[in-house]
């Protein structure tokens, strides 16, 4: 399995849009859960890390 680098900052595109319809989420933190926030509607939530990165289609990087 593959261990995917989240930091907080990243941008992620999920295989399965928010209900408001927005793929895209920003990250808020990183744990043994994940922060995330809606681009689109700009709520937040906490997904457990490894069904969340399951979920991952894309991962956009912050710029460091
Ligand atoms: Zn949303």
């Amino acid at each position: 399995m593959q261990i995917i680098p989240l930091r907080a900052g990243d941008r992620v595109k999920l295989k399965k849009p928010h209900p408001c319809g927005g793929a895209f989420f920003s990250v808020l933190r990183v744990g043994a859960e994940v922060r995330v926030k809606c681009e689109t509607c700009n709520r937040d939530m906490t997904v457990d890390r490894i069904k969340f990165e399951k979920a991952i289609r894309e991962h956009i990087k912050a710029e460091s």
